[in-house]
């Protein structure tokens, strides 16, 4: 009967059929667009419905969810707001997205083509079975969960500091780097996390089902532990050795002294190195550092590239404080970057801090982040710092500095060698702790106050056009800074 009701009254397409046209002809444009990233993302969404201004997306998880929306929805929707305005009722709407989640992505937009991929990245057969995340097995969503997204290559400062870390981070993101492992070892705050992070977007941006596990060692220890305990070392190893394409484990260091976990990771680590799977570990210090590491894991972490990045200098911590402003869309003056990259000079995380400070009091206030205002706030920061050193931590830096005993920095000496030394080490105490200046001149050998005050002038007015003096300071400073926050 129903055919023959549709064979008497001739229908039109249902609004439902048109709208799933514009849809797919929308579609077809972004995929003319980006035909490269097209397929590796729009094969795990499905069109559900357009209807009454909303448009009801599945996705396959939340890392696809998220990714097309960053990537690919404004112009999709744009597109499809003007065609269904060139319709009958001429008026562009806003439309609204309803997602939904589903691991069984029935009708994709596109089927996926098989990727040429670098053998290092290849899936094992195991899994091509298993596109799903299983319970316990590979989730991306946990790995998108995991990672910041502004944690980016595009976003990462390059300066002689960190030139070697980031040259090698990018060419294992690119699939065969030529050594396995890559060992990035630095300080505390200085981009280690920051350039896993950016590994494993750059991977997922070109080869979307790599399987990437992004894991602190902490973690790793914590989850060995759970497994053990629930009897589930079977998909504990599973997860870090077959259904991995990729091991990313930050903080290695946390291994120190934990056998049983070292044992484990050392497994973890043959079984991916002897696949030819990329393994990326970070470290607070270089692998002959570890303490309480095993010999034979130090010696796997030596055997492939060890890369470490050093606390940046001026310049570029002043670009990184821009580019932090840039990105969380604060106005930076280049006078307030640059004494911000004064000021913090060991970690670029507490440079972050200080600047996330500068803007939030600035918008309570309503006072613009002029070099008054930051003068002001940094002061406020400087006295916690200065309390972690001494006059003495102070001498002590600069007598290695320039290779003096402590004797002689505070004898009679007035060989312009020392005495240049000497007056440095005025002008930091004079600088970080804010003692007197008759305190100092006793400090160094009871001299009369007005050396001192000589002394941090002199040091003072150098430091402003001779860029020699300026770097000897710049590395006394760094030498305390990291002294004191060990
Ligand atoms: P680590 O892991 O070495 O302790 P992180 O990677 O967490 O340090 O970095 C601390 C902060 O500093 C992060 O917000 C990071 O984005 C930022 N950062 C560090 N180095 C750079 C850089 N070269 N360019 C941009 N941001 C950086
Ligand atoms: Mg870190």
């Amino acid at each position: 009967m129903i055919s023959q009701t549709s064979q008497y009254i001739p229908q039109g397409p249902s609004v439902s059929a048109l709208n799933e046209r514009i849809w797919n002809e929308a579609v077809e444009e972004t995929r003319r667009r980006s035909p490269a990233s097209f397929e590796q993302w729009f094969s795990s969404v499905q069109f559900d419905e357009l209807d009454d201004g909303v448009l009801t997306l599945t996705a396959r998880d939340e890392w696809v969810r998220d990714w097309v929306v960053a990537h690919f929805l404004p112009d999709l929707l744009a597109n499809i707001e003007q065609k269904l305005a060139g319709g009958e009722t001429g008026e562009a709407e806003a439309l609204r997205v309803e997602w939904r989640i589903s691991g069984n992505v029935e009708r994709p937009v596109c089927e996926r083509r098989q990727s040429v991929r670098p053998k290092t990245l290849e899936p094992t057969p195991q899994s091509r079975r298993s596109e799903r995340p299983l319970p316990g097995g590979y989730s991306r969503a946990a790995l998108a969960a995991a990672l910041n997204p502004k944690h980016t290559f595009s976003n990462f400062v390059v300066g002689p500091s960190n030139a070697l870390a980031h040259a090698a981070a990018l060419s294992s993101a690119g699939g065969s780097p030529g050594y396995n492992p890559l060992f990035i070892a630095g300080g505390t705050g200085l981009g280690k996390t920051h350039l896993m992070h950016a590994i494993a977007h750059k991977v997922l941006e070109e080869r979307p089902d790599a399987r990437i596990v992004y894991v602190s060692a902490e973690r790793f220890t914590n989850e060995f532990i759970e497994a053990l305990q629930h009897h589930r070392m079977d998909e504990f190893r599973s997860r870090y050795r077959a259904d991995c394409d990729l091991l990313l484990v930050d903080d290695i260091q946390f291994l120190a002294g934990r056998e049983q976990t070292q044992e484990e990771f050392f497994h973890t680590f043959n079984a991916l190195h002897d696949a030819d799977r990329p393994i990326v570990v970070t470290s607070d210090k270089y692998p002959q550092q570890l303490q309480r590491m095993p010999e034979r894991l130090v010696s796997r972490f030596t055997s492939g590239l060890v890369a470490d990045i050093q606390v940046p200098q001026l310049e570029t911590r002043v670009a990184i404080v821009k580019k932090k402003a840039q990105l969380e869309g604060i106005e930076l003056l280049d006078q307030v970057a640059v004494l911000l990259a004064q000021n913090v000079q060991s970690n670029i995380r507490e440079l972050e801090g200080a600047l996330i400070r500068l803007a939030a009091k600035s918008s309570l206030t309503g006072r613009p982040i002029d070099e008054e205002f930051a003068q002001g706030e940094l002061l406020l920061v400087a006295p916690r710092r200065a309390n972690l050193v001494s006059v003495e931590d102070i001498q002590r830096a600069v007598c290695h500095h320039f290779q003096l005993s402590n004797a002689h920095l505070i004898s009679k000496d007035r060989h312009k060698s020392v005495a240049f030394a000497r007056q440095v080490a005025m002008y930091l105490c004079r600088q970080r702790l804010k003692c007197s200046f008759p305190e100092l001149g006793r400090a160094f050998g009871n001299r009369d106050h007005t050396t001192v005050m000589s002394a941090v002038r002199r040091v003072e007015e150098l430091r402003a056009r001779d860029p020699q003096v300026n770097a000897h300071l710049e590395a006394i400073e760094q030498r305390l800074a990291s002294s004191s926050e060990s």
